[in-house]
């Protein structure tokens, strides 16, 4: 492990694919402020005592990233904690999947609120931490349904697409202070929320993918450890797809 004092800030780090950044930035040498809805997220969960065994510190801050207030506050925490914020991992997201023509506004809304509007309060205020320590690294999670359109995630494929152009953009921004702005979109990855698919939706969806498996959450870690290092400093704006070759 490459000890340092510098901190990875991962949202919707409880299980899944933030679990497992978590879990890769700390084998990395990063503390790591751990951020989920609630605390009772953490409960009967092992996660955060796995990241201390790897020699960093740990802390929960929950917040619902969705909410501007909530964040200016686990914002403002995390950096008297920690003293700085040196990667910034927009993980929390969620899916409401329904067809086009049966899906509520408050369907749309939610997934919009959640996994699009907060990547925009995160960016905007970890990103004046990081202009003022002139570095940092933030990584977005995107995903496939964003750059191809799935059937029944017209809410979710317009959030992951949208994250694809805030990307870009703050990584235009702030490409001059040193901060890189990166995007990963995983294709068909086991957590809990692909868990909820049905058989059928599961078996399209293999039937589709080059490698003829699914991913595995520490697939995505390695590409984001790669971001959140040094070995990616001159590499900003992009989107890489972690999906076993879905998309040929
Ligand atoms: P997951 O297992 O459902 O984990 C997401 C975490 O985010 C949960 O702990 C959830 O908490 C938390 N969360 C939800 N709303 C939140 C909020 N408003 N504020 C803070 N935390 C919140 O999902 P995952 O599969 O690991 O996915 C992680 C990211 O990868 C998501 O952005 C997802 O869209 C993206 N992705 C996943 C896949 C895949 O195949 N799994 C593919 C492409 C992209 P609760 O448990 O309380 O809801």
């Amino acid at each position: 492990m490459a000890q340092t004092t510098k901190t990875a800030l991962i949202t919707g780090s409880a299980r899944g694919i933030g679990a497992a950044i978590a879990l890769r930035l700390a084998a990395d040498g990063f503390n790591i402020a751990f951020n989920d809805l609630n605390m009772s997220a953490f409960e009967n969960n092992d996660i955060v005592d796995k990241v201390k065994e790897k020699g960093v510190e740990a802390e929960i801050f929950p917040a619902d990233v969705s909410k501007h207030a909530d964040c200016e506050k686990l914002v403002k925490d995390v950096k008297t904690r920690f003293g700085t914020i040196d990667v910034l991992v927009n993980n929390a997201g969620i899916t409401r999947d329904v067809p086009t023509s049966m899906m509520t506004e408050e369907q749309y809304d939610m997934v919009i609120a959640v996994n699009q509007k907060s990547v925009f309060n995160m960016m905007k205020l970890v990103g004046k931490v990081m202009i003022r320590q002139k570095s940092g690294h933030i990584i977005n999670l995107a995903s496939v349904s964003g750059i191809y359109g799935n059937p029944a995630q017209i809410n979710y494929s317009a959030s992951k697409a949208a994250i694809i152009g805030m990307t870009k953009t703050v990584a235009k921004e702030l490409g001059g202070r040193s901060i890189t702005v990166n995007a990963v979109a995983p294709g068909f990855i086991h957590t809990p929320m692909t868990d909820k698919l049905t058989e059928e939706q599961r078996a399209a969806m293999l039937s589709r993918i080059a490698m003829k498996r699914y991913g595995e959450p520490e697939e995505i870690a390695s590409v984001v450890s790669f971001l959140a290092g040094e070995d990616s400093s001159y590499v900003t704006g992009q989107v890489i797809e972690i999906s076993g070759g879905l998309s040929m």
